[in-house]
């Protein structure tokens, strides 16, 4: 928080460099400011320094003069307009690489020695700068742009957009050859994209108060997907990005959610904001509103509206009257259903066959809700909803609203696609016939599709709206060459099935159908990359083989053992790829020998960021004897600094209920292994996974004892997480008699 050390070894001994860190009220900490994001100022920063260190701050530097006393002074160039949670400063023994995009030299600040491993990032931002200054209508205003790498990691901050010196964790930045995945050069780049739209979206103009964080973050959350997808269309980004968008509807389908615009009343509160619904169901709304307006209307609307607030501050509706014009109410009347109104909108499709060529359907909408935080009433959203039939045609949109059935029809006869191309906020359920002609049809569906009735089907049928059984239907009927995100999404959600399983006598029969159902799957793609294979196949190769690793695969773990042997020998006889999902598989499934044998290799690695990855994958085991070996680790002086709380945090996946014991009994020693921010939400945070609610008696008795007032929403929210997994826990004897005939 403020002014904070990393701490970090080097070639050359013990290193310490300083970063800033102000958002959301901490720049008060280094400078006596009002520091609230409307009261904007020019700030002229001056640093004495040692004459040896970098020193970066937002602008360039204007003057450097050696002092009396050998030190650097730096002074910098005076800031354009701006809020002070922005401001940045950073020094150490760093270099930068640099190059010159049109007139702004863009930067990435790397530890003395790192420079290799910043040249992904440094390209991915040279790309998008020039995206981002024609799709903004407006140039990067500053002289320079800089990406610093901060050694380390962090429980709640990935990156930092601060205005023309984004502070990024080194994971989140830079590429390491020897181990980095095709999965992590996609994280670099999407989170540049992210960071660098926020230099126009949050730094040029920002909400006038934490109330509209939203609008920072669900835009930034959506421009990085359309430009990422703009460079990378074979990435298929908008397809990923639902899976975002999953999380978000699983907060707000429960109790503890709220609406995407929410009163704050003080910075507490608005640590509290930076959730999924602040971020992704933003992300999702902007992208719902942009479909409706259309993509050049809203992109003009965007454009009018950053020339019209440049270096000052706005609220959401500000955006919506660019867009959509002075007097129009339609764009803003949807924008205010879906930000003010907590909570996902389900729309029911059902089928009331074809008369004269055209199909003809009944649309109603009510609530998604996993429990009992959808029983206010009745809800209304005007939901904007494309259908388009499975036969091919045209989408059209309507606008579904309220419960009253309304009646519909399409050209053509056979299924029709509800919230096609999947770009609005909402639940599908298809009714009776509907559904199963939707399953029969799955094959013919766009991969978004495929990946939205999966998604639906597998909430609504965890939620009790649908029988189970219709899920595993769904996933029997995949294609073996269905699209790799399809079969990670699937994949995933068999995972979530394990976990609502875990020390049930019939474990091992659902273990066995999932087998089964991947062994296919296995035989087409294997460990090893195909020369030119597409990445995404990398990607579910990767997910694949670690559920496999977790359904205890015995092929899957003879294979891992295998190549963690030669691993051992030879840390370079494996490519990232390969090395990755053998240390998925052994991280979970290793005995007592394997994880002192990960744990030497944690001790003795190379790099920050290599040493970082295998402390915390020390915290995977399965073994809850380990699990308990890896708590009192992360305890201990062995591991560094930052590592610490992602040993916790990784140890909660597994064994919630264990890890939560253990944080509350030693509170004293574990609070300072964690981030102050962070505190509040940890112990709660480390329950989700769980799925006996006796542990929420803990988790209300250690809130209880140490209360900062903003531990009630994770509280709220992680205990409603666990309710809902008991309940899916005690609906599980569904998927056995499902599975018995099969087997
Ligand atoms: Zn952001």
């Amino acid at each position: 928080m403020g002014l904070f050390a990393l701490d970090y070894d080097s070639a050359s001994g013990p290193q310490r460099a300083l970063f800033t860190q102000f958002e959301v009220g901490d720049a008060r900490r280094m400078v006596p400011c009002w520091d609230e994001p409307a009261r904007k100022a020019t700030f002229t920063v001056t640093v004495l320094a040692p004459a040896a260190q970098l020193v970066v701050s937002n602008m360039p530097a204007a003057q450097t003069e050696i002092a009396a006393d050998g030190r650097q002074r730096v002074r910098f160039q005076t800031t354009p307009k701006m809020s002070s949670y922005l401001l940045f400063l950073a020094l150490g023994d760093f270099e930068r690489v640099h190059r010159q995009v049109g007139p702004v030299d863009v930067g990435v600040v790397v530890k003395r020695g790192g420079a290799t491993q910043a040249g992904f990032a440094l390209d991915a931002a040279a790309q998008l700068l020039p995206y981002y200054n024609e799709y903004f209508g407006m140039p990067y205003p500053l002289p320079k742009l800089d990406l610093v790498a901060a050694p380390g990691t962090s429980l709640l901050t990935a990156a930092m957009e601060n205005w023309g010196a984004i502070l990024f964790f080194e994971k989140v930045v830079l590429l390491d050859p020897r181990i980095s995945t095709e999965g992590d050069r996609r994280s670099v780049y999407i989170d540049v994209a992210h960071e660098l739209a926020h230099q126009w979206f949050g730094d040029l103009v920002t909400m006038a108060w934490w109330d509209d964080l939203w609008l920072n973050e669900g835009f930034a959350a959506w421009m990085e997907t359309r430009s990422t997808d703009h460079f990378h269309p074979e990435w298929k980004v908008w397809a990923k990005a639902m899976g975002a968008t999953q999380q978000a509807m699983r907060l707000d389908a429960a109790v503890g959610t709220h609406p995407v615009v929410a009163p704050i009343a003080d910075v507490l509160e608005a640590n509290e904001a930076f959730d999924d619904i602040t971020y992704e169901k933003g992300a999702a709304v902007v992208r719902m509103l942009e479909s409706h307006a259309g993509v050049a209307k809203f992109r003009d609307g965007v454009r009018r509206y950053l020339r019209a607030y440049a270096y000052g501050n706005s609220v959401s509706d500000d955006l919506w009257r660019a867009i959509e014009g002075p007097g129009a109410r339609t764009l803003a009347g949807i924008a205010h259903e879906f930000t003010l109104q907590e909570g996902v909108p389900l729309v029911r499709v059902s089928n009331r066959g074809c008369h004269a060529g055209r199909e003809l359907l009944s649309l109603s909408q009510a609530r998604f809700a996993l429990d009992e935080s959808g029983r206010h009433g009745a809800q209304r959203w005007h939901v904007p909803l494309a259908l388009r039939s499975v036969a091919g045609g045209v989408a059209r949109e309507v606008i579904v609203a309220g419960a009253r059935p309304q009646p519909v029809s399409m050209p053509g006869c056979g299924p029709v696609v509800a919230n096609a191309g999947q770009s609005s906020y909402l639940r599908a359920q298809y009714l009776g016939s509907a559904f199963a002609a939707m399953a029969d049809h799955f094959r013919q569906l766009e991969v978004a599709d495929q990946l939205g009735l999966l998604h639906d089907t597998a909430a609504l049928a965890f939620a009790g709206r649908m029988p189970l059984s219709d899920f595993l239907t769904l996933a029997g009927r995949l294609p073996i060459d269905a699209d790799p995100l399809v079969w990670r999404a699937a994949i995933d959600r068999l995972v979530v099935l394990d976990y609502a399983y875990e020390g049930l006598p019939t474990q091992s029969g659902f273990r066995d159908y999932a087998r089964r159902l991947l062994a296919p799957l296995l035989a087409r793609l294997g460990w090893e990359p195909a020369t030119g294979e597409e990445g995404n196949v990398a990607l579910e190769r990767r997910e694949l083989l670690s559920a496999l690793g977790r359904f205890a695969d015995p092929a899957v773990l003879a294979a891992a053992r295998q190549r963690f042997a030669a691993y051992r020998q030879d840390p370079n006889a494996l490519g990232p790829a390969l090395r990755g999902s053998m240390l998925d598989v052994m991280a979970g499934n290793a005995d007592a020998v394997e994880w002192e044998q990960l744990r030497s290799l944690a001790q003795a690695a190379p790099t920050a960021l290599e040493k970082q990855e295998l402390y915390r994958r020390l915290g995977q085991a399965r073994d809850p004897v380990l699990a308990q070996r890896a708590l009192d680790l992360a305890l201990s002086g062995e591991v560094p600094e930052t590592s610490r709380s992602q040993i916790l945090a990784a140890v909660a996946a597994e064994h919630p209920d264990l890890t939560v014991k253990f944080l509350t009994a030693h509170w004293a020693a574990v609070e300072p292994v964690i981030e102050a921010p962070a505190r509040a939400q940890f112990v709660a945070n480390a329950a989700a996974s769980g799925n006996d609610p006796a542990i929420i008696a803990v988790l209300e008795a250690h809130a209880a004892r140490f209360p900062p007032a903003s531990a009630g929403a994770a509280l709220r929210r992680n205990s409603a997480r666990v309710r809902y997994n008991a309940q899916l826990r005690a609906r599980l004897a569904e998927i056995d008699r499902w599975i018995a005939p099969q087997s």
